[in-house]
């Protein structure tokens, strides 16, 4: 059988061995739980500390200002909700953008329904919101902004120390889904005076269903998870212990490789795009090619269905994301392609390719010469 090969590291990622030969012991043999004060019980609750130590230390804040959660919706929904619901007598609106993740938006949705109003920010053909929009969107019941820091469909990263001098001129709390930039970017949560971040593991080689949220010491917050002391108070529930230490090995691994790894995934990205580029014509590349994540190229081939694209890179055991939602065999046009401008039509052929660490320039060639056959395959029925 054709090996796998697997273009889709916006989605998910493959477990680090490494990263998993740390958590073994927290699966297996040190059962006991973080609360309970014999040895058993403490082991786990140095684990945690360690972990959350390496987190801080990675995104530059401090070990206390640290929150752990099940990933990435969760840390969305933490941030967002537990700052709104914090600060309600403030005001009772929000400013985001058109092209957060759902993780997000569907928040935002959720707290329209309990009487909140959001802004949702117009975004350029490249991606970047407006940050004159984004002024003149602030008035004097705004308690909140929240962008996301690099995209998950187009990787275009956003101006966040321009975004966060206007929210700290106006005295307002910024949250940043970091989600995709971190293990890709350098995230420096004080250079980029943010407040609150959230991350999940899955998209840096971690486990899946642990992620951490970052709340900036001083901010008001609610906690919506009551029960047992846990996280300061803010996430009742007994650790993730495991989970927890794969996030912190994940992320130090993902540092400690940072500036090699994102020059593997650029050169990747080119040798892409310069071969799709040379050998199919009408297409069309979304996002900026400066300001984006550095494994990230999204294309629309025009007169083409993305999700046929994507069945048909599968039965050559190829991985990739058609970057639109499809229900019930209807195919949804990206909202993220809708918001930069890209027709409802042009929209529905995109794919987004996003590379990894495991990926050569031999799986590459596969990919370009698979995509060149399909392509003009589509085409032609
Ligand atoms: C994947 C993703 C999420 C959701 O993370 P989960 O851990 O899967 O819940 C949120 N935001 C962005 C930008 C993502 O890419």
């Amino acid at each position: 059988m054709e090996k796998l090969r697997y273009f889709d590291h916006a989605a998910t990622t493959k477990l680090d061995e490494e990263v998993y030969i740390a958590m073994l012991p927290y699966i297996l043999e040190n059962y006991g739980n973080p609360s309970s004060i014999y040895s058993l019980g403490k082991l786990n609750k140095e684990a945690i500390n360690i972990s959350r130590m390496k987190i801080a230390n990675s995104i530059n804040c401090k070990p206390d200002e640290i929150y752990f959660t099940s990933g990435g919706s969760e840390s969305d929904n933490f941030c967002i909700k537990g700052i709104a619901l914090a600060n309600r007598r403030k005001g009772n609106h929000i400013i985001t953008s058109k092209i957060e993740h759902p993780a997000v938006l569907n928040t935002c949705k959720s707290l329209e329904k309990m009487g909140y109003r959001v802004t949702y920010l117009n975004v350029d053909s490249k991606g970047f919101i407006d940050l004159n929009q984004l002024e003149r969107s602030i008035n004097r019941n705004t308690i909140l902004i929240s962008i996301m820091l690099a995209n998950n469909e187009i990787g275009t990263i956003q101006k966040m120390e321009q975004i966060s001098k206007i929210s700290k001129r106006y005295g307002i709390y910024l949250h940043s889904d970091c989600v995709q930039a971190i293990g890709n970017i350098k995230v420096d949560v004080r250079k980029l005076n943010l407040d609150a971040i959230s991350v999940s593991g899955h998209k840096f080689y971690g486990p899946k269903g642990i992620g951490f949220a970052y709340i900036k010491e001083g901010v008001s917050f609610f906690s919506l998870i009551d029960g047992g002391h846990q996280e300061r108070d803010r996430r009742a529930g007994t650790e993730n212990v495991s989970g927890i230490v794969g996030i912190g090995k994940a992320i130090e691994i993902a540092d400690k490789n940072l500036n090699s790894n994102s020059i593997k995934l650029k050169n990747l990205r080119n040798y892409y795009l310069a071969n799709i580029a040379n050998n199919i014509p009408e297409i069309k590349v979304n996002g900026d090619l400066e300001d984006r994540l550095p494994g990230n190229i999204n294309i629309c081939f025009k007169g083409v269905n993305g999700s046929d694209l994507v069945q048909e890179l599968d039965k050559r055991r190829i991985c990739a994301s058609s970057g639109s939602a499809c229900s019930s065999g209807f195919i949804n046009p990206s909202h993220v392609l809708l918001a930069i401008g890209v027709n409802e039509r042009l929209a529905r052929s995109s794919l987004r390719v996003t590379f990894g660490k495991e990926n050569d320039v031999d799986d590459v060639k596969y990919l370009v010469i698979s995509l060149i056959d399909i392509v003009n395959g589509l085409r032609k029925a």
